[in-house]
C-alpha cells in the first residue's frame, strides 16, 4: 500500500518536522527538464507540464507557488495529475505532496509513477458522443468514469461504473 498524505502528515507532526518555503527557482531546478510552464484557469499557482508520449495527454504540477513563494503552510499540497488537452482538465491519477523536508523525494517518486502507470488513467474517448474524454470521478456508490464534457449536465451525460 502507498504511503498516503496522512502518513506524512502524522510524521510531519509527530517528529516536529516544520513545513518549508519552496522557492520557484528551487522548483524549476527540481522539475525535469522537459518541464515547461503553463497557463492555467481557476488557480493562482504556477502550473508545469511534463510530456507524456501522447497527443492528449501530460502530468501537470500545481507547484502550490504563487509569484516567487509557495503560500503560506497548511493551505494545500503540491498535487500532481495526468492532465488531458482534450478535456482541459484532469482525467484521474492525482497525488498530493507536502511541503516538508523530503518533498523532492516525495514528489520525485509521485512524478516516477505517473510515467510509470498513466496509460493506467486513459480510458480513451467518450463511445456516446465520441467528443469528449473519459475521466475518472468519485462518487457517494464508488469511483466512476464521466464524459470530459459533462459540465454540470449540459453536456454528455455518458458514466460507467469502475
Ligand atoms: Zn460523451
Amino acid at each position: 500500500m502507498p504511503r498516503s498524505i496522512f502518513t506524512y502528515a502524522m510524521s510531519a507532526k509527530t517528529r516536529g518536522t516544520t513545513a518549508t518555503t519552496i522557492s520557484i527557482n528551487e522548483f524549476i531546478d527540481f522539475l525535469p527538464p522537459a518541464a515547461e510552464e503553463v497557463e492555467c484557469d481557476n488557480t493562482s499557482e504556477r502550473v508545469f507540464e511534463l510530456p507524456l508520449p501522447s497527443d492528449d495527454l501530460s502530468v501537470r504540477v500545481f507547484s502550490t507557488i504563487e509569484g516567487e513563494n509557495s503560500r503560506g503552510y497548511g493551505q494545500d499540497a503540491i498535487r500532481t495529475v495526468i492532465w488531458s488537452e482534450t478535456a482541459d482538465g484532469p482525467i484521474g491519477g492525482e497525488t498530493k505532496t507536502l511541503r516538508i523536508d523530503t518533498w523532492r523525494k516525495n514528489l520525485m517518486s509521485k512524478l516516477e509513477a505517473a510515467y510509470a502507470n498513466w496509460r493506467a488513467y486513459n480510458h480513451g474517448t467518450c463511445p456516446e458522443c465520441g467528443e469528449g474524454v473519459l475521466c475518472e470521478r468519485s462518487g457517494k456508490y464508488g469511483d466512476f468514469l464521466a464524459c470530459s464534457t459533462w459540465e454540470g449536465g449540459a453536456g454528455c451525460k455518458y458514466t460507467k461504473n469502475l
